[in-house]
């Protein structure tokens, strides 16, 4: 299994710089994505029932090391990090391109699991564009795992309404909050993560499986232009009453061009 961890900054105590309009990544330190804690914890229990070894990936700049010692903390066996200037200034098309490529670099998977959004960037776009470029099949908003067996997945997505859904192996899928609650390390997970090997793959080491081209700045067809925090207009509250109350609304909503 796979599963891909992004180093985010805690929302709780991360700035937002109004001047540069971006997220001021030095404001806050970085931990795993919150609903990757979900997805860690969903592979973390297939691989009680069922055995097997768990990857986490990330792309993210070196000082996220420490995020993928984490997750071993938490039960991966192995945690690959992407990084290389070359995979800066990554839209979610140039990241989940990379991000499919460390996986084809990986070999043969069965279950790739993500985080249904980040807490920072919050597209959700990344899960299943990974598995677009891999050309497997995917589940996203996987609020229950009911069954799973070598083969298949049988999933609950709850996209405001819940759906019961096939998913057949291998493929990806997305999960939310209620789909476990994630345990906590021990001291022992802890001590033992310290001592784990954080391999680092640059762009070169995917070269083989994918155009360079398409990470990075380069590979990113969308462009922040400019980023604010919205300032909410009150409510105006007026209310109509009487006889000609409906008249006097249709005047006001032609006025202010709501109503043409
Ligand atoms: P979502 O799609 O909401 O994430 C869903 C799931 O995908 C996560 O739960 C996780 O499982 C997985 N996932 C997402 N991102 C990663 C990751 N990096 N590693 C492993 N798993 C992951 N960000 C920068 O930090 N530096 C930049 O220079 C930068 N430049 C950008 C330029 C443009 C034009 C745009 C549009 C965005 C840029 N971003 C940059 C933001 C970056 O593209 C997103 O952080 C990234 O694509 C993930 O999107 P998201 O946070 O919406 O993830």
């Amino acid at each position: 299994m796979v599963v891909l961890i992004k180093p985010s900054p805690d929302i709780e105590k991360v700035k937002f710089d109004t001047v540069r309009g971006v997220v001021d990544r030095s404001s806050a330190p970085l931990e795993i994505n919150p609903f990757d804690l979900n997805a860690l914890e969903a592979a973390v229990q297939i691989k009680e029932k069922l055995g097997g070894e768990i990857t986490a990936i990330s792309m993210a700049p070196p000082m996220a090391e420490p995020v993928l010692k984490d997750a071993i903390a938490r039960g991966a066996d192995r945690a690959i990090l992407l990084t290389d200037k070359r995979f800066a200034g990554a839209d979610t098309l140039a990241t989940s391109y990379t991000l499919a490529s460390a996986i084809k670099k990986l070999g043969k998977f069965d279950l790739i699991i993500c985080g249904e959004k980040t807490v920072d960037g919050d597209t959700a776009q990344v899960g299943p564009e990974v598995a677009e470029h891999l050309d497997i099949p995917h589940v996203a908003y996987v609020s229950r795992i009911k069954e799973i067996s070598r083969e298949r997945l049988l999933v609950v997505s709850d996209m405001g309404v819940p759906y019961l859904m096939e998913l057949r192996l291998p493929g990806l899928i997305t999960v939310t909050k209620d789909v476990n609650k994630p345990r906590l390390p021990t001291l022992r997970d802890k001590l033992r993560a310290r001592k784990a090997k954080i391999e680092v793959w640059t762009a070169d080491d995917l070269a083989d499986v994918a155009d360079v081209n398409r990470f990075g700045f380069s590979g990113s067809p969308t462009r922040v232009v400019k980023a604010f925090v919205l300032t909410e207009k009150k409510r105006k509250g007026v209310i109509f009453k009487g006889e000609d109350a409906v008249d006097r609304l249709i005047e006001v909503l032609e006025r202010e061009g709501i109503l043409r």
